[in-house]
Parts: structure tokens; C-alpha cells; sequence
């Protein structure tokens, strides 16, 4: 481990964390797993061993449920006003922001995205989420409801909903941003006064622990969050088949989200969904180039490609198609791959070398079917999970690469010529999570976001995320909406209650 940490510059606030033992948080408490087992998280710059975090599993999936459910059924959670569930929530906020330096440090360290993005983008958009769900925690509100009942004449009733939380959730979330993605399930959770059992992926469990110890601070009761690291196969799978648990909230593959859908038939939880994607960025002849090509780069490379909303399909009007491909070419090399602790760093190692091998298997898929590569194309350097950034000319609908969601730094550019034929190519994908439109024609942009069979449009613009805006697929890319009002509804019953006057 002390190999490991020398990357982490002198001074930094983060060895104490990571050089703890690291447990589950069950009940309030942090507790050794029920098999005494471990697991290593790596450090994806070096390949490293980081630490050892205790292995959860069914036994414990078990406990926690039970410690989440008393919660929610008999505990002082459901007894706190609305106010103070949101002061609550706010304190957690304030707490993030106020340990904003050493959770940074953190996601660099499991994740390795760059220092400088965590700071900016994973830790202050986490802060600000619950910011926002700690406001909704005293407007969910149900409605009276004026009936008729046509078989009672003359009687009159008094009719109104009642917006309840759903109970227990499991929420099970992935590696690409792992504080970010605990703050999207975890703050409509506790806005609507649920409880939650939240498994982080193997990859990154660091920050949600820290999170842990936050809630702790923050003064939830016990048994309200209760967080348990492990396999996706083990504690996960117990987690979306526990007939205890009310609702199941997953982010990752689209592979993996069926196996949750058949996991949770077992009770008829409710299930959400935020999957993979393989989404369209179209850039027309007329745009602002400078700022199409920088988009059009970002849109990909932003998190090592690790987004599931990445414009991976680059669909580029016919005249200026060597324009805008060698332009993000050119930007691609001049993006500095490295450990996220440098300072010149632009782009980290990717997450894991299993996902390594992923992008370098697509690649080679892509080359052996007649792709080639404007830039990159192959892995960075011989140590840590590195892939340069990689623009893929000479593709066709029919390939691997163009169909299937790559989740690394790979781009397919593909030229048109017929508006008509580009929306049924953009939206021939069995995903829909995102898509992105390049143009100065408004009314072009407007027509063509309506027939985007995608959850999110970005227009002149690329992975612009608000807490208040929702965030979901369509197609195979998921169920449900993260975020803003609408992520409300997912962990909500509504309740119609019908009084004779
Ligand atoms: P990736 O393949 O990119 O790692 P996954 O969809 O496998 O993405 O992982 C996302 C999350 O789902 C992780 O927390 C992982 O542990 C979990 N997971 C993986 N397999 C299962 C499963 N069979 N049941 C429940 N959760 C799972």
C-alpha cells in the first residue's frame, strides 16, 4: 500500500482514509463483513493494490435490509418532519462540500479520473444534488380530487392523494462516477423519506465509505443509509432479489440491468433503470466549427470515455466531414493521458484492466472489419489502464464498434448527406440516453431534438448536467429518470384516500 500512495502528492489529506480498514456501515455501525473476507481495490494508474475493503455478501445484504427496514417501519425516521429530513439532507451537502478536497482525492485515487475534474465537476455536482432533493423534502405534495361517483348520487365525498415514500430501496451503482452516482440514488431516497441499503461497484467503493461517515455526521438515524460493498454477483444479485426490499434503483450495463429485472419479479419491487448508450453527436455543415470540434471531443473523452451518455457516434454533414474529423483528431493527441494527480493531466487511466482489455478488444475488433484510427488506437503506455484517445474513421453501421456501447476513450465519425437518412441512422441503436445536435439553425435543431428517440438532447452543447434536470434513457438504456422532479416519482406511492362527508 505505501508503494501505492507515493503518487499521492506530499501533504495531501487522503492516506489516513485509504490506509484504514475499510467496513460496512450497517445500522449506524461499521462492521467487518459476515465471512471475515476482503477484497483489493486497485489504483488504476499503477495497477496497485489501494486498499482492502470488507467483502458484503448475501448474509450481509440480509442484515442490512433489516437494519433499513426497521428503519423505515418503526424507527424515528418517519417521525421527522419534512424540515428536518431537509436540513438534514443539507447538512450532508455542507459536509461534502466542507471534505470537498479529500473526496476529490479519493476518486482520483480508485477511479483515476483527473484531480481536477473530480474537484470541479464529481464533488461540487454531488453537493449541489442534495442541495436540491433537500428543498423537494417539504413539497411532495398529493392533490384533493373532486369525483362524482355516479352510483352513489347525492352522497358527497372528500378525495385526496397522499404521496408516500415507497419504503426500502436497494440501490446498486457503477464505477464511472462513484460519489456522483451514490448522491443521484441516495437524495430523492432520503428527500422522500425512504431507506436505502446502497451496494457502490467493487471498482470504486472509497468515496461512498466516506460518504458513510458523512451521513453518520450528518445525524441520520441508524439503518437509514446503510452501505455494503461487494460483487455485482453476490451482494448485488441478494440485494435485487431480497423480498424485503421495496424498490431497486441500478446504474450500469444494460446486460446487467435485465438480470435485475428478473431479480426483483421475485416481490414485484419497483424497478429503475439508468442503462448504457451508443448516443448520436450530428454536427451540420452550418455549425460554428471551433466549437463543434471541441464539443464533439469533449462529448467523448470527458471521463476517459467512461460516460453512458458519451457521443460515441460522431455523424458529421459530408462537407466538412475531414474538417470536423481531423479537428478532434488533432485535439485528441494534444490530450494529456496520466496519473489524475498530475496537474497537466487531462485524461486518467481507465477504471479497471478488465475494462482495458474491453476497448482494446473493440478496437482490434473495429481495425480487423476496416476501421482505422485518425489518432490513437491502441493503449497508453505498458503500466495502469491507459488508452489514448482514439477518433475511428472508415466505419459503417454494420460494425461492432458503431452498434455496441464501447465505454472508453473511442469515437466512430461516420458522413452524411440526407437529414431524412441521419435521424434513422442516429436512432438505429437499441439504446436512446442521450444524443447531440450541432447547428446555428434553430429551427433545424428544435425539429431534430423532437424526433431523437433519446432521454437528453444536448443542443450546441455536450454532457451539460443539472440536478433539476431529469436524466434517463429511452429503449434499452432504462426505466425511470434520475434527478429533478421526476426522480421523486421513483421512490413514491401515491395513496387516494376517500372520506364520505
Ligand atoms: P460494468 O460491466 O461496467 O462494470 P456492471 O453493470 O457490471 O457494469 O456494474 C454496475 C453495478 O452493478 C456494480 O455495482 C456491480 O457490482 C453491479 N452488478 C454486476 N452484476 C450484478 C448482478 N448480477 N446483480 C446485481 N448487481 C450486479
Amino acid at each position: 500500500m505505501a508503494t501505492a500512495l507515493k503518487i499521492v502528492p506530499p501533504g495531501n489529506t487522503v492516506s489516513n482514509f485509504v490506509s484504514r480498514t475499510h467496513k460496512l456501515f450497517i445500522n449506524g455501525k461499521w462492521v467487518e463483513a459476515a465471512s471475515g473476507r476482503t477484497f483489493a481495490t486497485y489504483n488504476p494508474a499503477t495497477g496497485e493494490v489501494l486498499a482492502q475493503v470488507a467483502e458484503g455478501d448475501r448474509a450481509d445484504i440480509d442484515l442490512a435490509v433489516k437494519a433499513a427496514r426497521a428503519a423505515f417501519d418503526t424507527g424515528p425516521w418517519r417521525k421527522l418532519s419534512p424540515s428536518e429530513r431537509g436540513r438534514m439532507i443539507w447538512k450532508l451537502a455542507d459536509l461534502i462540500e466542507e471534505n470537498l478536497e479529500e473526496l476529490a482525492e479519493i476518486e482520483t485515487l480508485d477511479n483515476g479520473k483527473p484531480l481536477k475534474i473530480a474537484r470541479a465537476a464529481d464533488v461540487p455536482l454531488a453537493a449541489d444534488l442534495f442541495r436540491y432533493m433537500a428543498g423537494w423534502a417539504t413539497k411532495i405534495e398529493g392533490n384533493t380530487i373532486p369525483i362524482s361517483v355516479p352510483y352513489t348520487p347525492g352522497a358527497q365525498y372528500l378525495a385526496y392523494t397522499l404521496r408516500e415514500p415507497v419504503g426500502v430501496a436497494g440501490q446498486i451503482i457503477p464505477w464511472n462516477f462513484p460519489l456522483l452516482m451514490a448522491a443521484w440514488k441516495l437524495g430523492p431516497a432520503l428527500a422522500t423519506g425512504c431507506t436505502v441499503v446502497l451496494k457502490p461497484a467493487e471498482q470504486t467503493p472509497l468515496s461512498v465509505l466516506r460518504l458513510g461517515e458523512l451521513i453518520q455526521e450528518a445525524g441520520f438515524p441508524d439503518g437509514v443509509v446503510n452501505i455494503v460493498p461487494g460483487y455485482g454477483e453476490t451482494a448485488g444479485a441478494a440485494l435485487a432479489a431480497h423480498p424485503k426490499v421495496d424498490k431497486i434503483a441500478f446504474t450500469g450495463s444494460t446486460e446487467v440491468g435485465k438480470l435485475i429485472l428478473q431479480a426483483a419479479a421475485g416481490n414485484l419491487k419497483k424497478v429503475s433503470l439508468e442503462l448504457g448508450g451508443k448516443s448520436p453527436n450530428v454536427v451540420f455543415a452550418d455549425v460554428d466549427l471551433d466549437a463543434a470540434i471541441a464539443g464533439a471531443a469533449s462529448a467523448i473523452f470527458f471521463n476517459q470515455g467512461q460516460c453512458c451518455c458519451a457521443g460515441s457516434r460522431l455523424y458529421v454533414e459530408k462537407s466538412i466531414f475531414d474538417k470536423v474529423v481531423d479537428g478532434v483528431a488533432a485535439q485528441a493527441k494534444k490530450i494529456n493521458v496520466g496519473s489524475g494527480f498530475e496537474s497537466s493531466t487531462d485524461m486518467g487511466p481507465l477504471v479497471s484492466e478488465e475494462q482495458l482489455n474491453r476497448v482494446c478488444g473493440y478496437l482490434e475488433s473495429g481495425f480487423s472489419e476496416g476501421a482505422t484510427a485518425l489518432s490513437g488506437g491502441s493503449r497508453h503506455g505498458d503500466k495502469g489502464y491507459f488508452v489514448k484517445p482514439t477518433v475511428l474513421v472508415n466505419t459503417n453501421e454494420s460494425m461492432k464498434v458503431v452498434q455496441e456501447e464501447i465505454f472508453g476513450p473511442v469515437v466512430t465519425a461516420m458522413p452524411f448527406s440526407d437529414p431524412e437518412e441521419l435521424i434513422t441512422q442516429a436512432n438505429d441503436s437499441i439504446y436512446g440516453l442521450a444524443a447531440g445536435i450541432w447547428t446555428r439553425d434553430i429551427k433545424k435543431a428544435h425539429r431534430l431534438a423532437a424526433q431523437m428517440r433519446a432521454g437528453t438532447v444536448w443542443i450546441n452543447c455536450y454532457n451539460i448536467f443539472d440536478a433539476a434536470l431529469p436524466f434517463g434513457g429511452y429503449k434499452q438504456s432504462g426505466w425511470g429518470r434520475e434527478m429533478g422532479k421526476d426522480a421523486l416519482e421513483m421512490y413514491t406511492e401515491v395513496k387516494a384516500v376517500c372520506s364520505a362527508l
